[in-house]
């Protein structure tokens, strides 16, 4: 073979300035795409092997070493795979390589513009290595018998020098990178070894990372282990899989030390190709927000974390890994939202999430319970998002009660039912509802607990999908429950007297009264707040005073007529003498009332403050 020097022949005159200067944010995938090519190389020789195409030396070690010299300024990248022929180095670099990556960028150059818009980069390959480099060279030996070690050199251009080779005596590719002064950071061994666990951790060639500016008698302390994971439990059936191997994986791809709830092992041949695990992490406490990190690979290669295109917004709460060999990863995003295929795995993954979750209703509904709490949240989110996931999970979805029971929709309903239909009782602040709770026990009645903060809106969402529910909170409207149906309007004038005792003593505090039989006497009186208006009052919060009108809370105040303290109020009504005390006990009660439904400003808490001292006064003067 004789030294030559050539012209690659490509259209474009420099695509190499387009493509470093947009590519630039994500320079790291060069090592992916050199690292893919030995890969490929290496399962290329692998199946001539197995078509008796070609020889095997039955100790095939097939590997791909990465090493770094700060002190050469190099980084090679060496296989043990097919090698190239000089031929072959002409078409597959000079041609195949380059065009690829001229049509590449003739099909993209609009998308450049848009800036960092594409997902893999897919397609570039052997050329993104001009990225960080100011020279390249490949050093090759074909598998092919008498073949000679070939030695290509360019420095980006289109120019390119082909000569012998002495670097390769055995089978495979060496790429060599004179990184150049702008990249020097890839020539930093954490940095590349990062890079190479991120993008490369489970490809099926074991990956080597050597320091080559290290001296020998160091080397030797070097574990010799791969950075990658060549078997990725995603691949394995799922049946083969042990509890232990999925909580392993989990542990080491996420960094999270607890175990997970549960997985779900997602392996579709038809009609498209489709493998992965998604995992529901369990959360460390109840304020958490769940963070979660969806791995999205293509054929063990990864190409980029939580892309919504593929993968429903609100599985992304979820971890987990998956692979898809079919996906058009070297198109953009926009691309990718109309794609048809693309639509069709986002669904299918939704379905299999649902299945799961509804697998596990049926059949382990203790297992259930048990994970409600840190699943609630994903479920309640992934409704709202996503109507069709609502529909096939709707008889899945539990509430606790305030027995810390886990019911259905359906359970409450049934249960209520001769109390009160249609009705739904919930708590949204278990300490602050407490006084209501104690009555709601009292009454043989029940109420879930609707914490967490996007309860507000799925809440909404139920009454709207279910029809003809309302969701009242417990210290709403009452009167349905706590009204005496027997001697209701017996007492009418008894009660009206009460009710006039109380207004004049307290002004406009309240904007309605009204007066009940409770069934425990140690309470005077309560604050019911309508749904309605409490609503109201919290979405202006929520979107702030702007809106212009006002929504003040609408509330009732609850007289009980069977606590000793209002029926002393009511004998002593027309004693001018007590005038005065009655006044201030009546206060009193609706700001007890009111401090047990919600807590008092800072001016009526002083006035609370000073009444209580006042009446401690009168009690010892007596
Ligand atoms: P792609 O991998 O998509 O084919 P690349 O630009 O990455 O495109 O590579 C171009 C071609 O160069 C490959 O198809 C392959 O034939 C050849 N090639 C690149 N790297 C190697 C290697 N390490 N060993 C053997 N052939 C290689
Ligand atoms: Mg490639």
């Amino acid at each position: 073979m004789s030294n030559e020097k050539g012209n690659i022949s490509i259209n474009t005159e420099n695509i190499f300035p387009i493509i470093k200067k947009w590519l630039y944010s994500d320079k790291d995938i060069f090592i992916r795409e050199l690292i893919s090519n030995g890969c490929d190389a290496v399962s290329k020789h692998k199946r001539l092997v197995s078509f008796g195409e070609a020889k095997s030396n039955n100790e095939e070690n097939y590997k791909i070493i990465v090493s770094v010299s700060k002190e050469k300024g190099t980084l090679t990248f060496s296989d043990n795979g097919i090698g190239m022929t000089e031929e072959e180095v002409r078409k597959y670099i000079n041609q195949v390589a380059f065009s690829g990556a001229q049509d590449f960028v003739e099909k993209y150059k609009d998308k450049m513009a848009e800036g960092n818009d594409i997902i893999g980069h897919f397609g570039l390959g052997f050329y993104s290595a001009f990225m960080v480099s100011k020279r390249v060279q490949i050093d090759t030996l074909s598998y092919k018998e008498d073949s000679e070690a070939v030695r290509w050199i360019s420095d980006g251009g289109t120019e390119y020098e082909i000569s012998p080779s002495d670097l390769r005596t055995t089978r495979g590719t060496t790429i060599t990178l004179y990184i150049d002064d702008e990249s020097k950071e890839f020539l930093d061994f954490y940095k590349v070894r990062g890079i190479i666990e991120k993008y490369c951790g489970f490809l099926p060639v074991e990956i080597f990372l050597k320091d080559e500016d290290k001296k020998e008698e160091d080397k030797s302390s070097e574990k010799d282990t791969p950075l990658n994971d060549t078997n990725p439990l995603w691949l394995k059936k799922p049946s083969e899989c042990t509890d232990e191997e999925y909580k392993k994986f989990y542990h080491k791809v996420f960094h999270d030390f607890q175990d997970p709830l549960f997985w779900i092992h997602l392996n579709v041949d038809y009609p498209f190709n489709l493998k992965g695990i998604l995992y529901f992490p369990k959360l460390k406490n109840e304020f958490e927000l769940i963070e979660g990190e969806v791995k999205l690979f293509n054929n063990q290669v990864f190409v980029a974390n939580n892309i919504k295109e593929v993968i429903p917004e609100f599985l992304l709460l979820l971890k987990g890994a998956i692979d898809c060999p079919d996906l058009p990863l070297n198109v953009s995003r926009s691309f990718l939202q109309n794609d048809k295929d693309v639509s069709r795995i986002s669904k299918h993954i939704v379905k299999k999430v649902a299945d799961k979750l509804n697998s596990i209703f049926k059949n382990d509904r203790e297992k259930y319970n048990e994970f409600w709490d840190d699943i609630q949240l994903f479920i309640k989110y992934g409704c709202l998002r996503d109507e069709s996931f609502y529909d096939k999970i709707k008889d899945s979805i539990i509430f606790k009660n305030i027995e810390g029971n886990y019911i259905t929709l359906n359970d409450y309903l049934e249960n209520a039912k001769d109390k009160h239909e249609n009705k739904v009782f919930y708590i949204n602040d278990t300490e602050k509802q407490s006084q209501y709770i104690k009555l709601f026990k009292e009454y043989g009645l029940d109420a879930v607990i609707l914490s967490t903060p996007i309860d507000n809106n799925f809440i909404s969402f139920l009454e709207y999908k279910v029809g003809n529910i309302k969701f009242n909170r417990v210290d709403s409207d009452l009167s349905d429950i706590l009204k005496d149906k027997e001697n209701k309007e017996e007492n009418k004038e008894e009660k009206d007297k009460i009710i006039e005792l109380f207004k004049e003593a307290i002004g406009d505090k309240v904007k309605e009264y009204s007066v009940e039989s409770l069934k425990s006497e140690g309470t005077p009186a309560m604050i019911l707040v309508s749904e309605y208006s409490r609503r109201m009052a919290e979405m202006q919060k929520q979107f702030g005073g702007a809106v212009g009108m006002s929504f003040p809370e609408e509330k009732t105040l609850v007289i009980n007529d069977n606590n000793p303290i209002v029926k002393k109020l009511v004998s002593l009504k027309d004693d001018e003498i007590k005038k005065d005390i009655i006044k201030l006990i009546c206060n009193q009660i609706v700001d007890l009332a009111l401090i047990s439904n919600k807590s008092l400003n800072a001016e009526e808490l002083d006035e609370f403050i000073q009444r209580s001292n006042e009446i401690m006064k009168r009690v010892v003067e007596l």
